[in-house]
């Protein structure tokens, strides 16, 4: 109910905007047809009428629009009832005047004018009116149909073939109107649509934005709550290895408690990472990034797992030989990581790890890290970098979280870099990442 008020108020909005001026024509093509025939002087009845009626219809017409609001809210009914009124006193008059002058003057000047100026204001009418049917095809017949009535009882030939023009154009224009009139009201529920749409974006948008920044607290939050007492449990863990009044029973204990804290405090920092990455709060500084240092660094820091497990890492370039390349350091050093303990990891007893780059294309250098693992089922190879995959890790009872490649993947795309694979399964896996090279190169 309120929509149709709605829709009710904007199409009387319209209407009284489009047609008010349309009563100052009425008024000025009167004088035109006064001063160019003689019908003041021969019908001053009919003219007077006339003038009186276009005069206090204009008034009316200015009257209603100019106080659309004050008059419409409080009576809407009444506000189309008086408009309704000034429209047609003032289309009955002229199509009664016009009547008149085609039987005052039968084929003669004034009702070749008259006839004409009729039609046109019958046709703006049927546009300027399309807001409301009745009040359109009122204004269309009042105005058209006297004249042809007159015409046909005129009984000449000619008279008839005027009477046909007449009846022919309140026909088309009646159906152009229609058609008028269902293309407003179409236009007035889509626009409606529209809006509504909008608006619910809107709301949608502010829920996102409040819901954004809870989840930014809310993990800020939990990354100081969950980093503390886990370094403390570590810490701790980490002092009693020490402590040799324990017996072996109890530092035993503490290994798990340790290497179960540290299980944790990755996983934590895993999906803390992963979760900043997903929400788009991640920012990467760009800036040059040595790869030479940053790949020695990476392979420091896994030796302790590759002495562990038996296995050798290669890296097959001399220092130096490398390129500058754009990326952020801290991220590129965990990918690296991720990526050479993922081949530590997943290897074999004895097994070999090796490094190598080369240059995909130009201004692109592509780092290897190939391994002589168990390789990845092909079934297995497109979940490899989706959340939470260990492909079939648990029984193999190697430790990990099952996120380091969606993040290690994520990464390397927020460096606008690219990564992949390729693995055979009991044989090995490749795992290369490219980044782009840096203009700040001695020979680039
Ligand atoms: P995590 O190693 O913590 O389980 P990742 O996201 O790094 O998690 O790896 C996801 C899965 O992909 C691993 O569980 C493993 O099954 C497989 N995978 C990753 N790297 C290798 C590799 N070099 N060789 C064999 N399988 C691998």
């Amino acid at each position: 109910m309120e929509i149709e008020n709605k829709f009710h108020e904007k199409a009387c909005w319209d209407l009284a905007q489009r047609t008010h001026t349309a009563s100052l024509f009425y008024v000025f093509l009167w004088v035109l047809i006064a001063i160019s025939t003689p019908v003041v002087r021969d019908l001053p009845i009919i003219a007077a009428i006339i003038t009186l009626v276009f005069v206090l219809g204009m008034l009316l017409r200015f009257h209603l629009t100019s106080r659309f609001h004050r008059l419409f809210h409080p009576n809407p009914a009444r506000w189309l009832r008086q408009y309704s009124l000034a429209v047609y006193s003032m289309t009955l008059t002229w199509g009664v005047f016009a009547a008149a002058i085609n039987w005052y003057y039968p084929l003669l000047w004034p009702a070749y004018l008259t006839g004409f100026i009729t039609a046109g204001i019958a046709a703006g009418g049927a546009i300027n009116q399309s807001t409301h049917l009745h009040i359109q095809r009122s204004l269309i017949v009042t105005m058209l149909m006297p004249s042809a009535l007159v015409c046909i009882a005129l009984a000449s030939f000619e008279s008839r073939i005027l009477a046909l023009v007449y009846l022919l154009d309140m026909f088309f224009l009646v159906r152009l109107g229609a058609t008028l009139h269902r293309e407003y009201w179409e236009a007035l529920v889509n626009t409606e649509l529209l809006e509504t749409r909008a608006q619910l974006l809107d709301a949608a948008r502010l829920r996102a934005e409040t819901a954004d920044r809870a989840k930014s607290t809310f993990l800020a939050h939990m990354s100081h709550e969950l980093r503390t007492p886990l370094n403390a449990i570590l810490g701790f863990s980490q002092l009693f290895e020490h402590d040799e009044t324990l017996t072996t029973e109890h530092h035993h204990g503490i290994g798990e408690i340790k290497s179960a804290g540290k299980h944790l405090l990755e996983l934590v920092n895993d999906v803390l990472d992963l979760a900043q990455i997903e929400s788009g709060h991640m920012q990467l500084v760009s800036e040059d990034v040595n790869l030479n240092g940053i790949i020695s660094e990476s392979l420091s820091l896994v030796e302790p797992l590759a002495v562990q497990r038996g296995i050798e890492v290669r890296m097959n370039h001399t220092a130096n030989q490398l390129p500058l390349v754009r990326g952020n350091t801290t991220r590129l050093r965990q990918v690296l990581v991720n990526l050479l303990s993922n081949a530590i990891k997943y290897n074999r007893e004895q097994g070999r790890v090796e490094v190598s780059c080369g240059a995909p294309a130009e201004g692109w250098v592509r780092v290897r890290i190939a391994d002589t693992g168990i390789g990845i089922a092909e079934e297995h190879q497109p979940k490899i970098f989706r959340a939470f995959s260990r492909l079939g890790n648990p029984e193999r009872k190697i430790e990990g979280t099952g996120i380091g490649l969606v993040i290690t993947k994520q990464l390397i795309e927020l460096m606008r870099g690219r990564i992949g694979f390729t693995s055979t399964p009991g044989q090995g896996s490749e795992f290369w990442i490219e980044l782009p090279l840096t203009s700040n190169n001695p020979d680039a």
